[in-house]
């Protein structure tokens, strides 16, 4: 993978397939068949806002159905292109075909400032372009499943099902058709958190894997480590908040639209978040110092750089300049094809992007399994299991009596135990055992072969062996 000249961000995605795409042995043709977008949907509408008709362009890009429904987010930002929306949509076939859900690739994107428009306006746009899409079954339980993404958030969700369900009044499955709502509306506990939780596993599952904390010229404990995070959104939000709280990392720097805060010794990412949403951004925070050029501070020291806002911000320019020994991609498409060339030279490892944000499409996945079982996980099992871990206790207080001094059950054993998994509980539960099997996979790939040089192809491998063993056994 040689690149002289800066990219596009689908040309990115297509150069680092193809760098795995010549470590592996594939039927002739058959890559071709896996890298290229199926399809591209194009939609122009108008709504009438303000007095006069406003036009819309959106897009929803189907890229492979090897499996179906397909599976990817809507955004909504002035940035969305056909370019991006099919990189996007790309990176989805390979996100789901690494953490094993079983989705083709989609994504879908409307270009508009959100930030312009009244609630009600939003409504409007989102339930027309919703129409659009879902009428040639673009939005449709078994054949293609949107959910959030940037600018998009569980009200969109909710105001898109409503309007698949008023167009498809008789479909039991309805509620299937998007991921992402609100738990009151047929969403499930822990999908707003998913991808930022996931993004905390990964880290837990590469620090649980020495040899690979080496690679990166670290060591130790993911406890007491220096963290940058671009982006304070949904993902960089609750990555940074779970890292600080849950696993003693201090948060060193926090990059914005309006610029970056820097403090060496840690910054309080609930008191930022409230600052920005009662200021609209970080100018101003007391707490640390504030560096108008946010890039700037990609390039400060630290030992992981979480990039959790736009594509491309680490880029030919600025990445020999990176300090970050680990960075871990919680947007999609951070590091360009050329800057990852770069980083690879310099030994900075990456977690890549299509593995460490897939805590988002997992839960979507569970959310989406939850929405066809019409039943909320552990509905079934839960006092059951209470019933059972009763009889232990019950058992076990026999023998505390019995043993008197010489032994006691610990405190809160017995609150503990008794509870029986909530489905907050086993949402993360089964995030957690995806984030540290499609680590592990990666991780063993990586290692044993002598040709893989990064975490990044190691995904790819991975991800495209098995879209390949999926066209292999049903045919094209
Ligand atoms: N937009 C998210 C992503 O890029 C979530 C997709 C989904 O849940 O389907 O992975």
């Amino acid at each position: 993978m040689s690149t002289k000249t800066e990219p596009s961000f689908r040309e990115s995605v297509d150069l680092m397939f193809n760098h795995a795409v010549a470590l592996m042995d594939l039927p002739p043709g058959l890559e071709e068949k896996i890298r290229v977008c199926n399809a591209t949907y194009t939609v122009r509408f108008g709504v009438r806002l303000r007095g006069k008709i406003e036009t819309f362009t959106g897009y929803r890009s189907v890229h492979s159905e090897h499996m179906e429904p397909v599976k990817g987010g809507i955004r909504f930002a002035m940035g969305v292109n056909q370019d991006e929306v099919e990189a996007l949509a790309a990176l989805m076939t390979y996100k789901c075909a690494l953490v094993e859900a079983p989705f083709g690739g989609s994504k879908g994107g409307l270009r508009i400032d959100p930030r312009q428009y009244e609630e009600h306006e939003m409504e409007q746009i989102t339930r027309r372009f919703a129409y659009e899409l879902a009428k040639r079954d673009l939005i449709h339980p078994s054949q293609n499943v949107p959910a959030p993404d940037m600018g998009t958030g569980e009200r969109e969700m909710a105001w898109i099902a409503d309007q698949y369900r008023r167009m498809n009044t008789t479909d039991i499955n309805a509620n299937a058709c998007v991921t992402g709502k609100p738990a009151h509306a047929g969403g499930i506990q822990g999908r707003v958190e998913a991808t930022g939780r996931g993004v905390q596993y990964a880290l837990r599952e590469f620090f649980r894997h020495p040899e690979d904390v080496a690679k990166a010229g670290m060591s130790g404990k993911l406890d007491g480590k220096r963290v940058i995070v671009q982006g304070l959104g949904n993902v960089g939000y609750h990555a940074a908040t779970f890292l600080q709280h849950e696993d003693g990392c201090r948060i060193t720097g926090i990059i914005e639209r309006d610029g970056a805060l820097f403090n060496p010794d840690g910054i309080d990412v609930e008191s930022v978040r409230s600052w920005i949403v009662k200021h609209g951004g970080v100018t101003g925070y007391p707490d640390a110092t504030h560096t108008a050029s946010g890039a700037a501070v990609l390039e400060e020291d630290c030992d992981i750089l979480i990039p959790a806002a736009l594509e491309g911000v680490i880029n030919m320019e600025n990445a020999n300049r990176i300090k970050a020994p680990l960075i871990i991609e919680a947007a999609n498409g951070p590091v360009t094809a050329g800057a990852d060339e770069i980083l690879r030279e310099k030994g900075t490892v990456i977690i890549p992007d299509m593995y460490a944000n897939a805590g988002g499409v997992t839960v979507s996945y569970f959310e989406w399994v939850k929405n066809l079982s019409h039943i909320r996980f552990g509905r079934m099992q839960r006092r059951q299991e209470e019933a059972r871990h009763q009889l232990v206790v019950d058992e076990l207080s026999r023998l505390d009596e019995y043993l008197g001094d010489a032994w006691s059950m610990t405190p809160d054993f017995k609150e503990k135990y008794l509870r029986g998994a909530d489905e907050l509980e086993l949402v993360r539960s089964g995030l957690d055992d995806t984030m540290r099997t499609a680590y592990q996979k990666m991780s063993q790939v990586w290692h044993e072969r002598d040709d893989v040089k990064d975490l990044r192809t190691a995904a790819y491998i991975i991800a495209i062996e098995r879209v390949s063993s999926s066209y292999r056994a049903k045919g094209l």
